[in-house]
């Protein structure tokens, strides 16, 4: 009898970084030359990658990452962290460069001023996604994010299959080429991210008409308190109104929001329907009913103390 390999199932790939953050909470932030104490530090595996393929696992998705990691501690912290969270977490080579780092500074009035040092994210590159070429064409989504090198993000996009569906967060905002856009299905993006890519300081609505003429397939913009706006691309607008929450941390809500999305997209939800489903857990993220907070960063600045 022939026998035909099995196309692995994947539902959802998630390429992007992995960091440590590192968080201090001070009194009064240090002058150039100046020395200050702080409370204690805490430390947390972050990176939008890791966060989101960890968020949207949690939430019952199979997940696996491609992530660049260091061969030093934080890289185990990560590694582990990952497989607590029952994320498949496959070992790249070349892991010459150190883990990236967040190192963040929180204020008395709860601002953070934070340095971020790429590390081994930079080096996460289109070999390693030729690596993993059959788990990308398989995946159901692909879900991607632009704390990782540009020609990766394109080597991935490329290595989608047709039946692939790529959910592009462009965070932090830069200029994407044509072939990526417009296989986005959605662009998913906050309000500020928004207003950059779409040069527009419009209505969301508007921004949201804007970006869809540069090529995406849909475009979600989310809106903080108030929700969402998802733009389709036959020109139909639909707001998913915010749920309303007590706030205890926002930081880490969008990263929420877009596990939340993609995995339900995974699962063969529609767009409208998955937005849904992604307020509600960004809200969550926010919220004192996020104990189980969705934002590891959001944690670890608990985490440091007062
Ligand atoms: P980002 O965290 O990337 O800046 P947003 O602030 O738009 O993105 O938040 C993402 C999602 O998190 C929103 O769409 C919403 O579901 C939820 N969210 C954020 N802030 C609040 C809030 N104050 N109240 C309720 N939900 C919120």
């Amino acid at each position: 009898m022939p026998t035909t390999s099995p196309v692995p199932d994947v539902p959802l790939v998630v390429v992007g970084s992995a960091n440590v953050d590192l968080v201090v909470r001070v009194e009064r932030r240090p002058l150039p030359g100046e020395t200050v104490r702080g409370g204690d530090l805490a430390v947390h595996p972050g990176g939008k990658g890791a966060n989101q393929a960890v968020a949207a696992a949690r939430l019952g998705g199979r997940v696996t990452l491609l992530a660049q990691i260091g061969d030093d501690p934080h890289g185990e912290l990560i590694t582990r962290a990952l497989r607590d969270a029952d994320v498949d977490f496959p070992e790249l080579p070349h892991r010459d460069r150190p883990t990236g780092t967040a190192m963040i500074v929180v204020g008395p009035e709860g601002d953070n001023s934070i340095v971020v040092s790429p590390g081994a994210n930079a080096r996460l590159s289109p070999r390693d996604i030729a690596e993993h070429r059959e788990r990308l064409f398989a995946a159901r989504v692909l879900s991607l994010q632009l704390e990782i090198p540009l020609a990766t993000v394109t080597a991935a996009v490329r290595a989608a299959g047709p039946g692939t569906r790529v959910v592009l967060n462009p965070s932090p905002p830069a200029d994407l080429p044509t072939e990526v856009l417009t296989r986005c299905d959605p662009l998913v993006l906050n309000q500020h991210e928004a207003r950059y890519l779409s040069g527009s300081d419009a209505t969301p609505e508007a921004a949201a008409e804007a970006l869809l003429t540069r090529g995406p397939r849909s475009v979600v913009i989310t809106l903080g308190a108030e929700g969402a706006l998802v733009a389709e691309g036959d020109g139909t607008i639909t707001r998913v109104p915010g749920v309303r929450v007590p706030v205890v941390d926002t930081t880490g809500a969008g990263d929420a929001f877009t596990a939340a999305l993609a995995w339900r997209l995974s699962e063969g939800e529609g767009i409208v329907a998955a937005v849904r489903y992604a307020v509600r857990i960004g809200a969550e993220a926010v919220s004192a009913t996020g104990a189980q907070s969705l934002s590891p960063r959001g944690r670890a600045i608990a985490a440091a103390g007062a």
